[in-house]
């Protein structure tokens, strides 16, 4: 058995078809927010709330959930408004504590994902729960086997319920987006497991409110199977990602006014390739950007020390050892070297304008 195997219509058809969405805080906060957020949530036509409880933070010291007690805050949800209900979980306990909850969604966050010991504890204490449905988020970096390799363990655990969230890639430096959305990775995921249902959370792909529609858009376009995004009755005080959660009102608005266009471009050869070109130029400039941004440092150090901005030694060195870089990666010299002595000229200037 592969990940070939898996079969869509055993994820919860919550929405007949159309695509699916699920909508919640990044974090349970208290059982005011989570209530009033579910409500609001529920009134939008919302039918899968999500919330984390056990908050796994890249910094220690930042809110780390509420734990266990959101549990029962989660089951008023389902009680009152009768959505499901997903959160995220990352040990044992974790799964442990919300399969005795009843919570119909679990998570893998990004962090879990890339690390294979945790993945196999996960699958191991799922198994024979075949009822619950598992989502795996994307790993951290931008590896698709370490993703397809967390998916199949609970597939080989007897979980055929599961379906994948992309959530973007972690990357250095200055970008315009919090996580780099690479789509051609789970667009290769979905080559791989055609029926398995394909989520964006162009939320954590975004990192600020004003990306969500445009992405939730695009998602939809590419043939995403649904959206996982982030809201929050009050998303200016949440104690996690505040800066890209919106009100449900607002996600209202976007569902709203979001196309559905018929048709599977994310099978299309051509719009596939595009995507990566688009991938490309953003990592390009991203890179130029951090680049430059050194080239200013340097401008200010030699400034400081009385060293003049060209270096005619420095320079010649540079361009040659990027020529013969250039040419194990299949790179022709002149294309090189046109394109350092470009990228030379701006730094140039950008020191002396500095
Ligand atoms: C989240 O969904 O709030 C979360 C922590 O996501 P990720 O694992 O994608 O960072
Ligand atoms: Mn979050």
């Amino acid at each position: 058995m592969d990940l070939q195997d898996i079969e869509a219509l055993k994820f919860p058809d919550v929405d007949g078809g159309s695509p699916l969405i699920i909508a919640g805080p990044c974090s349970a906060e208290s059982e005011q927010q989570t209530l009033d957020t579910a409500r609001a949530l529920h009134r939008a036509g919302v039918k899968v709330f999500r919330a984390g409880i056990w908050k796994p933070r890249t910094t220690p010291g930042c809110f780390e959930g509420v734990g266990n007690r959101g549990l029962a805050w989660l089951q008023q949800v389902k009680r009152e408004t009768g959505m499901l209900v997903a959160t995220e979980v990352a040990t044992i306990e974790h799964v442990h504590d919300a399969l005795a909850a009843g919570i119909d969604i679990l998570w893998v966050g990004a962090r879990t994902t890339a690390n294979p010991f945790a993945m196999q504890a996960i699958a191991d204490t799922l198994q024979g729960h075949d009822d619950v449905t598992v989502l795996v988020k994307n790993p951290l970096n931008p590896d698709l086997d370490l993703w397809m390799g967390a998916l199949q363990r609970l597939f080989n655990a007897g979980i055929t319920r599961l379906g994948a969230v992309h959530r973007g890639f972690s990357s250095a430096g200055a970008h315009i987006y919090r996580n780099d959305p690479q789509w051609h990775i789970p667009f290769e995921l979905r080559r791989h497991a055609p029926a398995m249902t394909i989520l964006c959370d162009p939320s954590h792909i975004g990192g600020k409110r004003e990306f969500v529609e445009p992405l939730t858009q695009q998602a939809l376009d590419m043939g995403f199977d649904g959206l996982m995004i982030e809201s929050h009755c009050d998303p200016d005080h949440a104690l996690s990602d505040s800066v890209q959660q919106i009100k449900p009102e607002i996600l209202k608005n976007i569902l709203d006014h979001l196309v559905i266009r018929s048709g599977a471009p994310i099978e299309d050869e051509l719009a596939l390739l595009r995507q990566q070109i688009d991938d490309c130029d953003h990592e390009l400039l991203a890179v130029l950007a951090r680049r430059m941004n050194v080239s200013r440092q340097i401008g200010q150090y030699k400034r400081q020390q009385g060293l003049q901005i060209v270096q005619p030694k420095r320079y010649q060195e540079v361009i040659n050892a990027r020529i013969s870089e250039g040419q194990s990666l299949g790179l022709t010299n002149e294309f090189v070297q046109e394109i350092m002595q470009t990228i030379h000229e701006e730094s140039v200037r950008q020191q002396l304008n500095d």
